[in-house]
């Protein structure tokens, strides 16, 4: 069998991305690789297509339960023998996976980093012929990174007592350049080919609101999505329980998952959204990691997560099938204190040292910064977060909130000489929010015990809205005429660059033009649904729905691994009749063809006649 051949059999699909195509082949070539492309870019066929044409196993390294049952469900139903060895399996089920994998029953097998060294495990592997290690999510291995699993560390030990060094690949999503340093280096990959592919997903459109009533701007969200999956992530569990009570109360279909809630429970949750029983998940952000269904519409933020690899990701989680959704930030002050509550009382993963601990709180610390940067700026959305990954667009992506607000290149060098001046003559340093308060002319206790009240710029923007005068100060401090101190304090300071606002520089800021207070933006109200975007037969899609449906109950998994949406509607452009027909909709495999095919014909069938 070629490469194609496997895709086309198992998968269903005629080609490979171009990114995909040249891991594949460099691992058939006998390289080892590191993919680091965006979530929904296809990398698990990277390793998984290699996997099936070469002699020996896999094993796939994977930090979570969900994500390798996920993984091993989707394998089982294009007809691929694949297992996972975790903690969710009891005594008895582990021996008999293991004993399976001696028998060399698995082409694939998914491992978690902690059994990598037990000594069941090594001795198990001994005698096998392994042909490929695989790290998915391979930046779980650095401290740079935000999820830093000291057991990934243990990777290379584990490689290190096998007889023969078999191939090692690496696969992330999010990597700045520093970690991806860390995978190079502590995973010990030689001569890799290396692969990474724009941090952009264009389906995605991106937007922050900073709505004085968070529950109304959700609900203009849902509504507009009417009938569509989607994801509420909250920063507390406390607001989970209220929003999804609040939810359920006004007739929506929501359920909630968070750490606090029983693992029966948790379990139970997100197989009601992953099944499509429920529409709306509410959860904090120990939901979603590796969840794989393809079919969310919308992510709505309804506080400002802790960094932008965090937020990247679980928007990230809207919009997998490529398929146009939304992602919206809803914005408020009062986020970021409870973030800031959050690192100061961090405990430092298992086995770090203090300085090593130290230095991730203030990493974290950095990237609170930068990620309250976002619902500030009046730059193109999409830009920000890929400079932020390393990248640069083209500073107008035509498809986020404040590029479609229409850009307004505002003169703000009045104001911003008013902030600057105002921070020159305290006597004291302050944050932000009372060096904009004072040039407001606030008569607040603090800005009165400071006496504030006297210094020379006090009130010299009284008729500029608060909102606008924060803005000004962080774009001051984005393009460094002003600094934050990096202490606990977070006060402005001078810099080098302030005098040239003094002294006759200007300052242009791009904001967006102002918006009537009830519109919900257009990004959102015209998001076309799934089966709205594309002229097809919306009664066909849902009659195939109801079958995919049922066939998910009957095998009791859920629907997006049985086919996913996007293989439904090209099955109602296409209208196959036959089987050759059938086997050209793209996620139509032989073996899922085998399984179902017939079935949905009946269906296709049924309808066109
Ligand atoms: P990632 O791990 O990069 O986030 P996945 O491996 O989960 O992405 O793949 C995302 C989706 O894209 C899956 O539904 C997968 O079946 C689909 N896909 C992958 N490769 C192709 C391809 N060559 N053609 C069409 N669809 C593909
Ligand atoms: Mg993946």
């Amino acid at each position: 069998m070629t490469k194609y051949d496997v895709l086309k059999k198992y998968f269903g699909y005629d080609s490979f991305r171009e990114a995909q195509e040249t891991l594949v082949d460099g691992i058939l070539s006998g390289k080892d690789a590191i993919g680091i492309m965006p979530t929904g870019a296809g990398k698990s066929l990277c390793y998984q297509i290699p996997a099936l044409l070469m002699p020996g196993i896999t094993l796939v390294i994977s930090p979570l339960i969900s994500l390798m049952k996920d993984q091993v469900s989707t394998l089982n139903q294009a007809g691929i023998h694949a297992a996972y060895l975790n903690s969710s399996l009891t005594a008895g089920q582990y021996r008999t996976a293991m004993k399976n994998m001696v028998n060399g029953q698995y082409k694939i097998v998914y491992v978690a980093p902690e059994r990598l060294l037990t000594e069941s495990f090594i001795e198990a592997v001994r005698s096998m012929d392994i042909s490929m290690i695989s790290v998915d999510e391979a930046h779980c291995i650095s401290q740079w990174g935000q999820d830093f699993r000291p057991s990934y560390l243990k990777i290379p030990d584990f490689v290190s007592l096998l007889q023969k060094r078999p191939i090692l690949t690496a696969f992330t999503a999010t990597a700045t350049r520093e970690v991806k340093e860390d995978i190079l280096a502590l995973l010990g990959l030689e001569n890799p080919v290396q692969i990474t592919t724009g941090f952009d997903r264009k389906n995605l459109s991106f937007s922050v609101r900073q709505p004085g009533n968070k529950w109304r701007s959700a609900l203009d969200v849902i509504e507009a999505h009417h009938g569509e999956c989607g994801i509420i992530y909250c920063l507390t569990r406390k607001t989970v329980e209220e929003v999804c009570e609040q939810l359920i109360k006004s007739g929506y279909s929501a359920t909630r998952y968070h750490a606090g809630l029983d693992d029966a429970e948790r379990r139970n949750n997100q197989d009601d959204f992953l099944y499509d029983r429920k529409q709306i998940m509410v959860a904090t952000n120990a939901f979603g990691m590796g969840i794989d269904k393809s079919n969310v519409r919308y992510v709505i933020h309804y506080n400002m997560p802790k960094n932008i690899e965090s937020y990247y990701q679980e928007a990230g989680r809207a919009g997998r099938d490529g398929l146009p959704s939304d992602c919206v930030l809803l914005y408020s002050g009062q986020d970021v204190v409870t973030n800031q509550f959050f690192i100061d009382r961090m405990e430092p993963p298992e086995g770090v040292d203090e300085e090593t601990a130290a230095t991730i709180r203030e990493r974290e610390q950095e990237r609170l910064k930068r990620m309250t940067y976002y619902c500030f700026t009046s730059d193109c959305l999409r830009e920000y977060i890929l400079r932020y990954f390393g990248e640069y667009g083209s500073g107008y992506c035509g498809n986020c909130s404040n590029c479609l607000t229409n850009f307004e290149e505002k003169d703000v060098t009045e104001i911003a000489r008013n902030l600057i001046g105002c921070v020159k003559e305290c006597r004291w340093a302050y944050g932000i929010v009372t060096i904009a308060d004072a040039v407001h002319g606030s008569k607040n206790t603090k800005i009165l015990r400071a006496r504030l009240n006297e210094n020379p710029y006090y009130g010299s923007c009284t008729e500029i809205s608060i909102h606008l005068l924060r803005q000004v100060m962080n774009h001051l401090v984005m393009h460094g005429y002003l600094a934050v101190s990096d202490d606990e304090y977070h006060v402005v300071r001078l810099t080098d660059t302030s005098d040239e606002i003094l002294s006759g520089g200007s300052v242009l800021m791009k904001t967006a033009k102002e918006q009537p207070k009830t519109a919900v933006p257009k990004n959102t109200k015209k998001s076309p649904s799934v089966t709205a975007e594309q002229d097809i037969d919306h009664g066909l899609f849902e009659k195939l729905r109801a079958l995919r449906l049922e066939i998910a109950r009957k095998e009791k998994v859920p629907p997006y691994i049985v086919f996913s949406d996007k293989t439904l509607v090209h099955m109602c452009i296409l209208k196959p009749k036959t089987r050759s027909e059938m086997l050209r909709v793209s996620g139509v495999g032989e073996m899922k063809y085998e399984k179902y095919g017939e079935q949905f014909l009946d269906v296709v069938k049924n309808r066109s006649d």
